[in-house]
């Protein structure tokens, strides 16, 4: 092999382990493409659904004066032509090709001067098949569009009829995001409790607009059950729907599951005269289990890590039923304020609320990786 420029060697640390392995890969029949649909959501997520079990990996590359940056996701398996689609507003176009016949490449190329931070980019797998991303910040967001089908069983993507780029004008070089964001434990290792505040004809909270605690905390926790669930862990929930349930039997229902962690999700209030007043706490008992209060501050860091602006209150003590009568390691979040300004309006939005449950999988999945 020829020796790289001294520019590359950066890259080079990742890619020049691949080169050998793609070159034997060369040699074997190529696979269909494990991409079978791909969409831009009308909230401007990237969503892709895809053969089950396969692991897409994620790029970043940085733009320059006459190119924007690009994001793109190879998965196993080639389509049969490759295809470019026109984007509109921040996306300039998304291409879909073969770079090395074996490889699907999903490529969004975005306009010069789009402002990515790649570090609040992740894939997230939210099931065997479906993957998606988001772009927080994008402004303008991305439009809706997309190619093949998401609610059949026929997860081919359609065949363009010709060619529709060549193979070189696909990137090839670029930093890889995290596979897919959230920590890896083992699978069927972990038992956890998620806990949704309130609910039926105890709301919680209202705040801004009649933002409601015990519908932000269902839909937090819904999201983060099948996050959890996607990665192997063993989920209970205290509530699924618009319930009352008592404090005792969430208790009861958590020391009976032998669970690893008991997360109960909140979302605070004051006065609606006090719209200043916004933050970010997390609270566990200190008479109780030595581990909580890692739990607690592995959720805290992560749900500040994605409110910019929105204080944070720390992670603090109390006395609460919940966190002091189970038995296993325990928290309870306070996601923002249905009264503050800043708050409420994030937690009114479903993106935000999506982030929201994948901060807190990414928060109990890294305090459970401490405990293997
Ligand atoms: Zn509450």
């Amino acid at each position: 092999m020829a020796p790289l420029p001294p520019s590359f060697s950066r890259l080079s640390r990742w890619l020049l382990p691949l080169l050998p392995a793609a070159q034997l890969l060369a040699a074997l029949p190529a696979l269909a493409s494990s991409l079978g649909a791909w969409r831009i959501t009308p909230q401007g997520d990237l969503e892709l659904r895809t053969s089950p079990d396969v692991t897409p990996q994620a790029f970043y590359e940085a733009g320059g004066a006459l190119r924007g940056p690009r994001v793109w996701i190879d998965l196993p398996g080639a389509p049969s032509r490759s295809r470019v689609v026109p984007g509109s507003g921040a996306l300039k176009q998304v291409r879909i090709g073969r770079p090395d016949g074996q490889t699907t490449r999903l490529v969004l190329e975005f306009q010069p001067g789009t402002l990515l931070n790649p570090q609040s980019l992740r894939l997230v797998g939210t099931a065997r098949d479906r993957w998606t991303m988001d772009f927080p910040g994008l402004d303008p967001g991305l439009m809706a569009m997309g190619e093949g089908d998401f609610d059949v069983a026929t997860w081919r993507l359609p065949e363009p009829r010709t060619d529709g780029q060549t193979q070189a004008q696909f990137p090839t070089a670029g930093t890889p995001l995290s596979a897919d964001g959230l920590p890896v434990v083992p699978r069927g290792r972990f038992r956890v409790v998620i806990d949704p505040g309130h609910g039926g004809p105890d709301p919680g909270a209202v705040g801004i607009g009649g933002l409601r605690e015990t519908d932000v905390v269902l839909d937090v926790s819904l999201q983060l059950a099948r996050l959890l669930q996607a990665r192997g862990v063993d989920v209970v929930l205290t509530r699924t729907t618009e319930v009352d349930v008592d404090l005792p039997p969430r208790v009861a229902l958590a020391n009976a599951s032998n669970a690893d962690a008991f997360v109960s999700v909140h979302a605070n209030a004051l006065s609606m005269a006090r719209p200043d007043v916004n933050g970010i706490e997390t609270f566990y008992f200190e008479g109780g289990s030595s581990r909580s209060r890692a739990l607690a501050a592995a959720l805290q860091q992560q749900m500040l890590a994605i409110s910019p602006g929105s204080p944070d209150r720390g992670v603090r003590t109390a006395r609460f039923f919940v966190i002091r009568r189970t038995v296993m390691p325990s928290a309870l979040v306070e996601m923002g304020f249905v009264t503050g300004s800043l708050d409420a309006r994030r937690l009114a939005d479903p993106n935000f609320r999506r982030r929201m449950a994948i901060a807190l999988a990414t928060g109990i999945l890294t305090y459970l990786q401490g405990q293997r």
